[in-house]
């Protein structure tokens, strides 16, 4: 059995998942806060063999979901000009702006959009279109600012001067620390995500252990990954004890990406954010930094952010901070679906309402 194949044993699970029913013996509420552990925990089949006393929480780590209505509205408005291109990942064409309008729409309208898999190839479409201005819709977490960070660096080396981003990036931690403050959520213990972790390491964590007492373990994505975390919030638990642990060690270094994080610093500046359904979060955002400031498309093209309202009738944001189960919002699968999404977490693959339909309406 190769290492992969290790995190998918079925007699290991089986083991663990006794350990577990055993050893849990009061109410556990984690936090999926990424919702690619959402989908994992469905798409194993491990769900409903939990204990019951396990309950599930989701989290604000699906970069769409959070990308306010505001930045969509931004997003729309920029759809609309005259000589600009928008570059932007997949998953953000469908996500509903104000009055349900979205990127997909706007394109069938005539925007011109185009689908990327990452900001070199915006930074491409910059170079084959050079009487045009070429935005990509900087959109996610520590994951993918690294790499669009670098995409600025070279477009300033190689002086492509129409190439832009708008970066409404946001950083993990600092809305961690919105939860843990906030009664209403009542944490137990947090799944933390794996991929951003590859970046940060444990450390940007450790407050949630030290200040809040709430246990921490960043996680992989196979059954035996999650078995093993849910086992090591319990323990902590029992023991009253809190810190945070890298389980996912395969692939998360304790220490991070020092170079990407590097790279990342030395294009932005952390800055406030707006968060959908959650608000303004202090120091959760990351801004282009003067010195390159050329390529900031907020800049360049004299973007301002207005006030739009929450979507009517979506509950994303009480979802998203655990208040609230994906199934328990009145929409969802009904005035909701995947096919016709009223908020941005039924859009995504990450999303928390999208995965609940999937595996729970439509399994
Ligand atoms: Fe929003 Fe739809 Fe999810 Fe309800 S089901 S919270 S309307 S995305």
């Amino acid at each position: 059995m190769n290492v992969s194949d290790s995190f998918k044993d079925p007699e290991l699970c089986k083991k663990l998942l006794e350990q577990l029913h055993n050893e849990l013996d009061a109410p556990l509420r984690f936090m999926e806060v990424c919702g690619t552990h959402t989908v994992a925990i469905f798409q194993s089949g491990l769900r409903p063999l939990l204990p019951k006393e396990i309950v599930h929480l989701s989290g604000p780590g699906c970069p769409v979901c959070v990308t306010h209505e505001s930045e969509v509205a931004a997003f729309l408005d920029l759809a609309g000009k005259d000589g600009v291109i928008l570059a932007t990942f997949g998953d953000l064409m469908r996500v509903p702006g104000p009055k349900g309008r979205n990127l997909k729409l706007a394109k069938a309208e005539g925007a011109r959009i185009e689908i990327v898999y990452s900001p070199l190839d915006a930074l491409k479409l910059a170079q084959d279109n050079p009487n045009d201005t070429v935005v990509f819709l900087g959109v996610g977490f520590e994951t993918t600012a690294p790499t669009i960070a670098a995409s600025i660096q070279m477009a300033k080396q190689q002086n492509i001067t129409n190439f832009k981003v708008l970066s409404f990036h946001k950083l993990v931690p600092p809305a961690l620390k919105v939860l843990l403050e906030d009664p209403e959520c009542a944490v137990d213990a947090f799944l933390l995500p794996g991929h951003v972790s590859t970046i940060l390491g444990i450390e940007p964590y450790q407050f949630v252990a030290e200040r809040y007492n709430t246990p921490g373990v960043i996680t992989g994505f196979d059954p035996v990954d999650i078995l093993e975390s849910l086992l090591i919030m319990v323990e902590q638990r029992k023991k009253g004890k809190a810190s945070i642990v890298n389980q996912y060690k395969r692939a998360v270094s304790d220490s991070g990406n020092a170079k990407a994080r590097e790279i990342m610093f030395s294009v932005f500046d952390i800055a406030e954010a707006q968060w959908r359904g959650v608000g303004t979060i202090p120091e959760s955002g990351l801004i282009i930094k003067n010195e390159y400031e050329e390529f900031d498309a907020l800049k360049a093209l004299d973007i301002t952010l207005t006030e739009v309202p929450q979507t009517p009738g979506c509950k994303c944001g009480e979802v998203l901070k655990g208040k609230m189960q994906p199934n328990d919002c009145p929409l969802f699968a009904k005035a909701c679906t995947p096919a016709k999404p009223v908020g941005p977490c039924m859009v995504s693959t990450e999303g928390s309402c999208a995965a609940y339909f999937k595996y729970q309406v439509t399994a």
